[in-house]
């Protein structure tokens, strides 16, 4: 949950992901998706005033700028859309700075942006993206091919704790969750499975897998359906009909209740979070059975390692925190934990987190799904394609 308040110390004439108070007199402001907790005041008629009567606009991705226009129309003539990994200028009352939108991996849409004025500045949002990826992101290099200086990162905080030390990749989570799908999908028709959630949206890239791969749509409520049938990936895969499907999503009365009931069907549950793996759960593996409910961890946001990571590689001399929790021990150790990574000297010196080996984790998830028969060889060849990152953020060598 971004507790971000918008203003980007280095360069206070623009809005970040926050629309409101202080922000109201910025003269360009920015949204990195459309997930709430980054668009507050975005609906106020005191940000429609300053949009409407200043002239000020509002920059995002093209998948955001689709959204956004649904969600609010009065904004859409006051919308700028910018292409990914393209600088764009932007013109500012007594200056011009350049904005880089950078794909994040966190939801469709989702970007970075990379700020460049008089210091360089990159914003990441929500974000999750492996190393891997980061060292392809064109943006970083300048055109001789050399890093650029970065001065500071705004950076996403969710899991920057050490606690959060590794998280399965997204699609070793979803090759998971999709044999415990097509495993229990397999036993009849009766066999329904129902998909759990720990936050009312943000399951876009999920949805879009398990459609792709097992060919169902997944029923959803009706607020739900109006938010993700704004995303063009999403079409077809998500249904308001539940006898269309055998996989159901907080789609009856009340939040994480399904239309359907234990009576007539059997249920599959499959729970998917990741604040409540910690590095000791892991150790065991990424997924845990209790009677036909499933915890899978998956995570939308870096881990900790992630974060050291991409740090690393940047090396940027500050460090903002955009996501705190309001508890002091736990908001002691993300400052701590970027002392200690600005501390460095010349070559970083936070250690390599290697609280459980990651090759282990591996073998024992090998083991668990070599007992569904049949799907093996067939999710073992999606697995070997799979990008760590969502493909789409990926670009040409
Ligand atoms: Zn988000
Ligand atoms: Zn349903």
């Amino acid at each position: 949950m971004s507790t971000f308040k918008g203003k980007i110390e280095e360069i206070p004439e623009i809005s970040v992901d926050r629309f409101e108070e202080g922000n109201l007199d910025s003269e360009a402001f920015f949204l990195s998706h459309c997930h709430t907790d980054h668009m507050v005041g975005i609906n106020t008629p005191e940000f429609r005033e300053v949009l409407l009567k200043r002239n000020r606009f509002i920059y995002v991705s093209h998948v955001t700028k689709g959204i956004l226009k649904q969600m609010h129309p009065y904004l859409k003539d006051q919308i700028r859309e910018l292409d990914f990994h393209t600088p764009t200028p932007i013109y500012l009352k007594n200056r011009c700075i350049s904005v880089i939108p950078i794909p994040s991996g966190h939801c469709p849409g989702s970007v970075m942006f990379l700020f460049e004025g008089s210091k360089t500045v990159l914003y990441t949002g929500d974000y999750r993206i492996n190393l891997k990826d980061i060292k392809k992101i064109r943006a970083f290099y300048d055109d001789h091919g050399n890093m650029k200086k970065i001065h500071t990162v705004y950076l996403d905080t969710t899991f920057f704790l050490r606690d959060y030390m590794q998280f399965p990749t997204r699609e070793e989570s979803l090759h998971h969750i999709i044999s415990l799908i097509e495993e229990w999908m397999s036993l009849g028709e009766e066999h329904i499975i129902h998909i759990s959630v720990s936050a009312k949206y943000g399951y876009e890239y999920v949805f879009k897998e398990i459609f792709d791969k097992v060919k169902m749509p997944i029923h959803i409520n009706e607020k739900a359906f109006d938010f993700y049938s704004l995303i063009p990936q999403l079409d077809g895969a998500i249904t308001l009909t539940g006898e269309n499907t055998r996989i159901h999503c907080s789609c009856g009365d009340s939040f994480n209740k399904i239309c359907k009931n234990k009576e007539e069907y059997n249920i599959r549950t499959i729970k998917m979070s990741a604040m409540r793996w910690k590095n000791k759960d892991l150790e065991e593996g990424f997924t845990t059975n209790e009677s036909e409910s499933h915890f899978v961890c998956y995570s939308t946001h870096a881990s900790y390692t992630e974060g050291v990571e991409l740090i690393e590689f940047l090396k940027p001399k500050a460090i903002e925190p955009c996501v705190l929790r309001f508890d002091e021990d736990l908001d002691n150790q993300i400052y701590s934990s970027i002392n200690e990574l600005l501390n460095r000297d010349n070559e970083p010196k936070a250690k390599k987190p290697k609280l459980f080996d990651l090759k282990k984790l591996k073998n024992t998830q090998e083991a668990k799904t070599e007992k569904f028969s049949g799907v093996d060889q067939k999710y073992n060849d999606i697995f070997d394609e799979a990008l760590d990152s969502p493909p789409e953020m990926t670009i040409p060598d």
